[in-house]
């Protein structure tokens, strides 16, 4: 106990010097589908990659000590995780969920598992009571903080204790401030979500996904749930984020760096009418944020005086490409009323602010001068006249 956590991205406690490894210092990939038993009734620990792999338990096990949680599972990506532990409900069941979320999320819960029989109320989580919201069949409270992408911030602390005294579970999707700033666990939830796709991994390089619990219940049914279902991590993509996690906390320092360099351009910025970060004091999720989170991280919505403007930045930044996707080491920007949140209804994504001047950015580790310099170069370059053609 008590390594700090820039160590533990690269040691786990504990760590035996394992003579299995040849001490290798990157731990291998083992590309095997299957292992001999050395007779009935015994096993080396692996009997089906399914089931687990000695590569993708080395990261499971990674990933649990950086979310201080008792036990980690990896899947093939972000919304595989999310979509296995909806198979903790049944029909009948009813979930609330924030009205701010990833718009996958949004997608698998009103496509998939409404047709499976679980309820959702999805409510501006700032504006709603969420005591008077829940049902005899309330069974979750579900919620990412900071919201993608209007970054919000939720008071965790305060959900858990609402879930507890109504015995519901806390989940939380920590995507947007990694483990390194942000433990929802300590704070009193019952599963973390990650999308490993973004900071974890890292270099929008491969796609995964992570459950965390501290509580041994529900890893034991997760545990089943992912051998029944077989979404777990290959053993080559859960070496790419082991190696992702190696430089997590130098990534994550200097990628919020970059962004509060960012942030302050944009303010000063007159074709810029809103800027959206957690680390902007006096905005209202700074407080917040600061007791419960160890920083503020690299995330940034901001909002354009019109949508062509939005549209000319997409098109003519020459370093910062449009795409979708967050947390890797390229500084992207995203248009999440076409891209991440294109399948939210259209009146629910506008009430919730994500109109088509609003552009998120995911702030890399390119030179923040750099990055500047190109938003500046592109919003300068925009026409009024020409835009409405594009
Ligand atoms: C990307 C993302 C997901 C989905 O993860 P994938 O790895 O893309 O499947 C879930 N939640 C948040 C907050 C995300 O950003």
């Amino acid at each position: 106990m008590g390594l700090d956590i820039e160590t533990k991205c690269l040691h786990l406690e504990n760590e035996v010097a394992d003579d299995h490894h040849y001490g290798a210092i990157s731990y291998p990939i083992y590309q095997s589908a299957t292992y001999a038993h050395p007779e009935v009734g015994q096993s080396t620990g692996f009997d089906y990659s399914r089931l687990q792999n000695p590569t993708r338990q080395q990261l499971e096990k990674v990933v649990a000590s950086l979310e201080n949680g008792l036990d980690a599972l990896a899947f093939s990506s972000g919304m595989a995780a999310i979509a296995a532990m909806m198979e903790m409900f049944k029909p009948g069941d009813h979930i609330i969920t924030d009205a701010d979320l990833y718009g996958g999320s949004i997608r698998l819960f009103d496509a998939i598992s409404a047709k499976n029989g679980i309820a959702f109320t999805r409510i501006d989580w700032g504006k709603a009571s969420i005591e008077s919201l829940i049902r005899d069949n309330t069974k979750a409270l579900y919620i990412e903080t900071p919201t993608n992408p209007m970054m919000r911030v939720i008071d965790i602390a305060k959900v858990a204790a609402l879930a507890k005294k109504h015995n519901l579970l806390l989940i939380v999707d920590n995507t947007f401030l990694s483990p390194y700033f942000q433990n929802p666990l300590d704070l009193g939830a019952d599963i973390v979500v990650h999308s490993g796709t973004k900071f974890l991994g890292g270099h929008n390089d491969t796609i995964a996904g992570f459950l965390v619990t501290n509580r041994q219940d529900i890893s034991d049914q997760l545990r089943y749930i992912i051998k029944t279902v077989g979404s777990g991590l290959a053993p080559f993509d859960s070496w790419l984020v082991l190696r992702g996690i190696k430089t997590l906390s130098v990534r994550m320092e200097r990628a919020q760096e970059n962004a509060m360099a960012i942030v302050k351009f944009l303010q000063a910025e007159p074709k810029v009418k809103n800027v959206y970060y957690p680390g902007i004091p006096g905005s209202g999720g700074y407080e917040i944020c600061k007791r419960q989170a160890r920083g503020f991280g690299s995330m940034l919505t901001f909002e354009v005086e019109s949508a062509p403007l939005a549209k000319h930045i997409l098109k003519y930044t020459k370093l910062i490409p449009f795409a979708e996707s967050l947390g890797g080491v390229e500084t992207l920007l995203t248009y999440p009323c076409t891209q991440t949140h294109a399948d939210v209804p259209e009146e629910e994504r506008i009430a919730n602010g994500i109109t088509d001047c609003v552009l998120r950015m995911s702030v890399g580790l390119e030179s923040a001068e750099d990055l500047i310099a190109d938003l500046k170069a592109a919003m300068d370059s925009y026409d009024g006249y020409k835009a409405q053609y594009i």
